[in-house]
């Protein structure tokens, strides 16, 4: 059986997008799938409404500081999610929960594991956590055959607001790295280049995946 309960995610259209990719995809392997209900206000009382946004930009002198907010933020996330997902299975005579979240390196691996066991105590069922990130990169190469719509970013409206600033700061960065590419070769020759002329030719900075910036 599977469960879709993400009452994190923001705006209800991207919710309702992600659901139909995973119903979809949930009928294509012939899984049952059972929804929780949408409660995104519930989500937010839960975390008390005092995360506020927390710009990650990396590099930034308040980054490590943001990533513990941004750890007790998310650990209260999959409290609530596994909260749903462990009264769910136990109401439905299930005796074991577990996580697909595991497979994202951008989500807290160790307060998953944590957060499933907690819930699935309190509810008197077993967890079974895996670690699955050792196949991100075959699930983001099967994901993209099978033209499966692929977020970039987490879920919730502070992480949409943390990718983008992610982006824009690796878009200046590069910008940067280009400006300084150019100055060096002016510096050689003594003359004047066109910016855009010698664009082509400059390495351009990558990152793993675009589309996941965040934890998802
Ligand atoms: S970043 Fe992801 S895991 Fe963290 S609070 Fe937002 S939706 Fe939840």
């Amino acid at each position: 059986m599977a469960f879709y309960g993400n009452s994190n995610i923001q705006p209800f259209q991207e919710y309702e997008h992600r659901r139909a990719t995973f119903q979809g995809y949930a009928e294509h392997l012939g899984l049952p799938l059972r929804e929780a209900a949408y409660e995104p206000d519930g989500w937010l009382a839960f975390l008390g409404e005092t995360s506020g946004i927390f710009p990650l930009v990396e590099g930034a002198p308040e980054y490590a500081a943001h990533t513990q907010r941004r750890r007790a933020r998310c650990r209260l996330c999959y409290r609530y999610r596994f909260e749903r997902l462990a009264a769910e299975a136990q109401r439905d005579g299930f005796e074991t929960i577990g996580t697909t979240l595991s497979i994202s390196p951008y989500q807290f691996t160790d307060l998953l594991e944590a957060e499933l066991q907690n819930a699935a105590h309190r509810y008197g069922i077993q967890a079974h956590f895996v670690d699955y990130r050792r196949h991100y990169g075959e699930a983001t190469r099967l994901s993209r055959a099978a033209e499966l719509y692929r977020q970039n970013y987490c879920g919730c409206a502070f992480s949409q607001e943390e990718a983008e600033l992610e982006r824009e700061a690796r878009k200046q960065a590069r910008k940067q790295a280009r400006e300084q590419i150019r100055a060096q070769a002016e510096g050689q020759t003594g003359t004047s280049t066109d910016a855009t002329a010698c664009q082509p030719s400059v390495a351009q900075p990558t990152t793993t995946d675009e589309t996941q910036t965040s934890p998802c």
